[in-house]
């Protein structure tokens, strides 16, 4: 019962940030982050009418993705190496979250040809400029943009970003909308629409609605804590 009662509310409180925010209702997709749960809790969410799901590793991924009814759709959210570009192509993934560098983009594009698909991604931006994270910066996306624009067999689907972490939601606000603004530059230098901007977790998803989020990306809210088992993640 707890998962669909979790998902019940999320729902609503992602209408009521749509309609606060003067936005059309269903504008939001609301993106189940199953990393660390298992197949019978994904199930329940799943019996509840959700049917998009987020995993942040590959190999957890494929091991899921099977065991849960086709019509799901899946996203990687986490980083994705390089050398395992082909699995995760092959594997079927409807969105590539987490594209943090023209390397890797290049890789996704040449693959993709290879295997005669088009690869779905969103660029990943490290709003906050921190050092220590992934993805393309503010200005390196800016700058990069007419070579990431041209690479074939790539649908460039928008943005994402994990902003750092803080006390409080609203604190998540500037990156959001640092995100948003930096999409609407991209935007206008055509002629990619980009309409994906895939922003907001557990604690501060209603705030990224609010800025214009279409996919928030929500774990424990919905399935409860998670337990690492004392790995590193
Ligand atoms: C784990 C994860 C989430 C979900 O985090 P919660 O705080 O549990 O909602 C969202 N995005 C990414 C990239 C993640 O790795």
């Amino acid at each position: 019962m707890y998962i669909q009662d979790q998902l019940q509310e999320i729902k609503a409180h992602i209408a009521a940030a749509e309609k606060r925010a003067g936005r059309p209702e269903g504008s939001v997709k609301l993106l189940a982050v199953s990393k660390t749960f298992p197949v019978e809790d994904i199930m329940q969410a799943y019996a509840d009418g959700q049917r998009l799901f987020g995993e942040n590793r590959l190999q957890e991924a494929m091991s899921k993705m099977p065991e849960m009814p086709a019509d799901c759709e899946w996203h990687l959210i986490g980083p994705l190496q390089r050398n395992k570009v082909r699995k995760a192509l092959e594997q079927g993934f409807g969105l590539l979250q987490a594209v943090d560098s023209l390397r890797l983009a290049e890789t996704i594009s040449r693959i993709a040809g290879e295997l005669g698909c088009t690869a779905r991604i969103l660029l990943e931006v490290n709003v906050d400029g921190e050092e220590s994270k992934h993805g393309f910066t503010v200005s390196s996306l800016q700058e990069l943009w007419p070579q990431l624009m041209e690479l074939p067999n790539l649908e460039i689907q928008g943005l994402m970003c994990i902003p750092a972490p803080a006390v409080d939601p609203e604190g998540a606000r500037p990156a959001f909308r640092t995100l948003r603004m930096l999409a609407e530059e991209l935007r206008a230098r055509g002629p990619l629409p980009l309409p994906e901007l895939s922003m907001g977790m557990s604690h501060d998803y209603a705030v990224a609605v609010e800025e214009g989020a279409t996919i928030v990306r929500v774990g424990s809210a919905i399935f409860g804590k998670r337990d690492y088992g004392g790995s590193s993640l």
